[in-house]
């Protein structure tokens, strides 16, 4: 559902100028030091970044990459998936999950996913490991974690990889340690709307084994070591000196904007309790969620969407299709009724306004307006 041009929006969902007005001139200063240093790839920058970044996910190693989707994308290269290789992940997850499987050449196996925390059901993985099977990817969704310990212990008992999708959820922690350090390999996107947000595209690996390390910077320049010859057939994905800069200067504000983040998530959790047809986000025991999304459920999901933009707030669905009923995706052989849970959430998801410059004020209103949709009809 898009807001006509002759709407005006009051609450909005989300907008970057609210970071770029708070942080412009810091911004504008690291832009210039870059332009002017005579280094515009691979420099100090990126460099810098890749060991704090690393060092905040209690990671040994950070490579920076171009985007979130090449980060899946060469990691799954640097542990030698691709054709004939199963990758089980789910199918509740934003397109490019899957699109970097397939870019791989491996081929994406979902299993469905708990209906109150939106994350892959666990119990389910079991069942659909077979002897093609090299990896698991588990999608930190919305900023939560997935419930890593049974799932890194099935991978061990196989002999299975694990790569994890941390697009959504940088610096969530499970029983005590951050999303990333977990699998073989951890995946980042700094893609502008993500907690940590780049002004354009950006993504980051991180690794705590040296060998990997090494296989994915050869990976990401031609494959490249120095000079002009590659050891292995590469590819072209860095991570830009400027974004690196942008980010370098983000990354210590990152605490303090998730906590204004759950700030936000604390004034909806008390203001929309009690409603009879809204199910509220769930945070399971030893996990910390950075609200990158806020989405509830409701059967008359369509309809208060329509009430809230008539109100003047936006919303969004995150994600209305799951993949596997995608035109794109339908040759994966994925009918209706596969993935019941899945199915059923995308119908009654919607995510609320959310971001660390929200005004709690706004957040107000949008808990009246859902308030008054209930109460009124
Ligand atoms: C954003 C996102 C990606 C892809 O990141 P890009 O930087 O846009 O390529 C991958 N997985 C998930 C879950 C995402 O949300």
């Amino acid at each position: 559902m898009k807001n006509s041009d002759t709407d005006v929006i009051q609450v909005r969902y989300w907008d970057y100028r609210d970071n770029y007005q708070q942080h412009r001139e810091k911004i504008l200063d690291v832009v210039d030091k870059v332009f002017s240093s005579g280094r515009l790839i691979l420099g100090s920058m990126v460099s810098e970044f890749e060991e704090e970044f690393s060092a905040f996910c209690g990671a040994q190693f950070g490579i920076g990459v171009n985007s979130g989707t090449d980060a899946l994308f060469l990691a799954l290269k640097a542990l030698n998936i691709g054709a004939g290789a199963e990758v089980i992940t789910v199918s509740n997850t934003a397109v490019p999950t899957v699109a970097a499987i397939r870019s791989a050449g491996a081929t994406p196996v979902f299993v469905d996913v708990e209906d109150d925390t939106f994350l892959m059901d666990v119990t389910r993985l079991e069942q659909a490991v077979t002897s093609a099977t090299r990896c698991i990817l588990p999608v930190h969704l919305y900023g939560q974690a997935v419930d890593m310990a049974p799932l890194l212990q099935l991978a061990a008992n196989r002999n299975i990889h694990v790569v994890e999708d941390c697009a959504q959820a940088a610096g969530a922690l499970y029983q005590g340690k951050r999303v990333g350090s977990f699998g073989d390999i951890g995946t980042f996107s700094f893609y502008p709307t993500k907690i940590l947000g780049a002004y354009g595209d950006a993504g980051m690996t991180v690794t705590n084994r040296p060998e990997l390390k090494e296989r994915l910077k050869r990976l990401r320049f031609y494959g490249m070591e120095g000079g002009y010859y590659s050891e292995e057939e590469g590819y072209n994905s860095r991570l830009d000196e400027v974004q690196a800069a942008i980010l370098k200067l983000q990354l210590p504000e990152l605490n303090e904007e998730v906590m204004g983040r759950a700030k936000l998530a604390a004034i909806y959790n008390e203001g929309l309790r009690g409603l009879g047809d809204v199910t509220l986000p769930v945070v399971r025991d030893g996990r910390t969620h950075q609200w990158y999304l806020y989405t509830i459920r409701t059967g008359r999901r369509d309809a208060l969407m329509q009430h809230l933009t008539a109100a003047g707030i936006e919303t969004r669905i995150n994600y209305p299709t799951p993949i596997h009923l995608m035109r794109g995706y339908r040759f994966l052989g994925y009918g209706e009724g596969s993935l019941p849970v899945t199915e059923r959430l995308a119908g009654e998801i919607l995510s609320l306004p959310m971001y660390p410059q929200l005004p709690e004020s706004h957040a107000e209103r949008v808990i009246e307006a859902i308030r008054e949709f209930f109460q009124g009809h």
